[in-house]
């Protein structure tokens, strides 16, 4: 990778094992032909990989033989024309140590600047217009260098040798914070001294950040709590919350070794972790939510609040509801002039709205929830577009992919297609990373659904549209990531998704083997009531489970029937029986809705994954044998969940007790599935396996017999990863046979 100083890493590396040869930039990447020793290479090769400094990384690489050639040194070749370029869009990188050093050095020229630099951190994707990778393409440009930045800039030993974005008090971008209807009220430092005086006081601003404004407000104090979330409308999700640092982050919540590398590494995203029952932070930060999502300071603007204030800070989108984040500055003034008291902005615009990407650590490994800033648009390798493809994603957690070559990049993340400007905001990302690589899309792919926002946004283009059944593209997704290319049991279990026989599915198990997959199992399938009603309401589900089990007659149990008033006992029975906005489906989520209401954690989703995440919480990290669900022949083979109703409802065992079973009971579920199909790899996908205590017990249980478990970790299991895997369906041409 360009741009982080790999090719004097390169150099340094292969000098010091006496190997003879170059590297190059090329526009694809760079290119390293290496001379001596077998043993030398092979050692020269590891360590690549091993002591690469951050933030560098290696996407992908191929290596060949070749014949020696008889070279001495090893050299740094000077580019062509070409491969000056930076290839690749960087993602943005949170602010490194020896930028914070000098941001917090009373002597140094940067001292609290809130914008300082270097080719190890700062802004990439947000700022950047086009490619190539260079100040003049991005929105730095209309700041001209200072003599001492150009020095900087110039110098080859320096940390700042072309760090695109370089910028200082005397040159770069200025704080300023304006009242929210506009007015100028203070610059530079002192604009940061007002807004933090507001935010001791409890009042709410606005901050720019990287990829978009922020909202911030003192996460000790409550009733300032409250008032944002008021005004954001935004009742129950939880709150993200900034620490100045990690020891900070580990009196709040409990970080592990993964976690705190997460925490710290150069992407910086909001890692969940659990809440700590003495954290000082006010109780709607994250509403009878033991987790917590914390990150730390991603640049010095982040790191001078945290440490200037000394407070636990809310750090959430700069949005309403689940509209996209705010990147300008009278977008924000409009959109968020009734939310924020004060404004803290600056002259340096974003291009493109990039939001805090949420991670969290299972099994030891750091999975991406969402994926955005320090991720996007970094590439997954692929290796099967001959011609460039664009697709479209579903319509919740959307996100695009392009296909281009060898490389699939998955856009940042966009949000829930519930608004219009949600939906505008996937297209104008539709039209700008195909435009970022100046490729254009030969042919698009979307879900099979034909009512998705992103479905009529894709058949708009003039070219031809694969439709991509839902669960299919959640499977391919992991596999495009693991590289896997054997026949694999794809187990994808989500909430809803269209299937092909006009079912709602949602708990389904697919091989996909080369071109075709084929369902072979699925849960048992019951009438989904009220059609989108039942993903809020669980009391729909539990007495649809009921009545598909027991029969239309059988009058609902304890304590569901006392919520349920007779009315709608009634409504919903012949809804039931008439089959009217009560389709059929497989869907696992609802099973977690209703297992968690009969824990007694409430009838309702307050939001999307609300009840399921607090049942995964209250087993207390662990799963247990439950009752076996028993499979039903084929195909497809039914997993019958009908011995969960009797768990979920059992008086004599404690609620966390029938949460770990239930927990159990589906991994033995799954692991008895692979059982019957024997694949060796089973590749786990779908947001039921954001789900640590599931996701452990299955992969644990499927090791256990002999299987390989395999799951996402760098583009997310729920739908943000949709649009990866149906790129590589249309490009592959793979068929779904029912
Ligand atoms: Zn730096
Ligand atoms: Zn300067």
């Amino acid at each position: 990778m360009q741009g982080v100083g790999f090719r004097p890493f390169v150099c340094r590396l292969a000098t010091g094992l006496g190997l003879g040869g170059f590297v190059a930039n090329t526009p694809f990447g760079a290119l390293i032909e290496a001379e001596g020793e077998p043993e030398l290479l092979d050692s020269f090769e590891r360590r690549l990989w091993a002591e690469l400094p951050p933030p560098g990384w290696i996407a992908s690489a191929e290596r060949w033989d070749l014949s020696p050639r008889g070279d001495g040194g090893f050299e740094i070749l000077p580019s062509d024309a070409r491969g000056e370029t930076s290839a690749l869009a960087l993602p943005d990188l949170k602010v490194c140590m020896e930028c914070l050093r000098e941001v917090y050095d009373p002597a140094d020229r940067r001292h609290r600047y809130p914008f300082a630099n270097c080719t190890r951190c700062g802004p990439r994707f947000s700022i950047l217009v086009r490619l190539p990778y260079d100040r003049a393409n991005t929105t730095m440009a209309r700041f001209a260098m200072c003599p001492d930045c150009r020095r900087e800039y110039e110098d080859p030993a320096d940390r700042r040798f072309h760090a695109q974005p370089i910028a200082c008090p005397a040159c770069g971008p200025r704080l300023r914070l304006l009242a929210p209807e506009g007015r100028l009220l203070a610059e530079a430092d002192e604009a940061l001294r007002m807004a933090e005086d507001a935010l001791r006081k409890g009042r709410i601003v606005a901050l720019k950040g990287i990829g978009g404004f922020q909202l911030l407000v003192d996460a000790s104090n409550e009733g300032a709590v409250r008032r944002l979330r008021e005004r954001k409308a935004r009742e129950h999700k939880p709150f993200a919350v900034l620490a100045q640092d990690l020891a900070t982050a580990r009196e709040w919540g409990f970080v592990g070794e993964e976690e705190a590398s997460v925490l710290e590494s150069s992407a910086g995203p909001i890692v969940l972790v659990e809440r700590r029952p003495e954290a000082p932070l006010a109780p709607s930060v994250a509403p009878e939510n033991p987790l917590l999502g914390v990150m730390l300071p991603t640049t010095p603007l982040h790191a001078l609040l945290a440490s200037d204030l000394g407070l636990p800070l809310v750090a959430t989108s700069g949005n309403l509801s689940d509209e996209p984040i705010c990147i300008g500055e009278e977008e924000a003034l409009r959109r968020l002039g009734g939310v924020a008291d004060l404004f803290l902005s600056h002259d340096r615009p974003i291009h493109r709205h990039v939001d805090d990407s949420v991670v969290r650590v299972v099994r030891g490994r750091p999975m991406v929830l969402r994926r955005a800033r320090g991720y996007a648009p970094a590439p997954v390798p692929v290796a099967s577009a001959d011609r460039p493809l664009l697709a479209y994603g579903a319509h919740l957690k959307s996100a695009v992919c392009l296909l281009v070559g060898d490389w699939a990049f998955v856009s940042q993340h966009v949000g829930d297609l519930e608004t219009p400007e949600a939906v505008h905001a996937l297209e104008r990302v539709s039209g700008e990373l195909p435009g970022l690589y100046g490729a254009e899309p030969a042919e698009v792919a979307s879900d099979l659904h034909p009512d998705y926002a992103s479905t009529r946004l894709a058949e708009a283009r003039p070219v031809a549209c694969h439709r991509v059944q839902h669960h299919l593209a959640h499977v391919l997704a992991v596999l495009a990531e693991s590289s896997v290319d054997e026949p694999v049991l794809g187990v994808a279990w989500d909430g809803t998704g269209l299937g092909p026989d006009g079912a709602v599915w949602g708990g389904e198990f697919l091989v996909v083997d080369g071109r075709v997959a084929r369902r072979v199992a699925c849960l048992r399938p019951f009438r989904l009531l009220g059609g989108d009603q039942a993903a809020r309401d669980a009391r729909r589900t539990l007495a649809s489970l009921w009545w598909t089990a027991h029969g239309p007659d059988e009058p609902l149990p304890e304590p569901l029937a006392s919520v349920v008033s007779p009315l709608e006992a009634q409504a919903w029975r012949s809804a039931w029986l008439g089959a009217v906005n009560a389709a059929v489906c497989t869907s696992a989520g609802r099973l977690f809705d209703a297992a968690a209401a009969l824990c007694g954690l409430g009838w309702s989703n307050r939001y999307e994954g609300d009840l399921p995440m607090r049942l995964e919480q209250l087993a207390g990290g662990s799963a247990e044998a439950g009752p076996r669900l028993p499979l039903a022949d084929g195909p497809p083979m039914f997993v019958d969940w009908e011995p969960l109703l009797a768990l979920w409802m059992d008086e004599r065992i404690s609620v966390r007790e029938r949460s770990a079973r239930f927990h159990g009971s589906l991994a033995h579920g799954v692991a008895d599935v692979a059982g019957a199909i024997g694949l060796r790899t089973v590749a786990l996908s779908g947001g039921c396996f954001q789900n640590g205590v599931l996701l452990e017990r299955t992969a644990e249980l499927l090791e256990a017999r002999g299987f390989r478990p395999v799951w996402s970790q760098r583009v997310p299991p729920n739908d943000g990863g949709i649009a990866l895997g149906q790129a590589v369906a249309a490009a592959r041409r793979v068929r779904l046979e029912v």
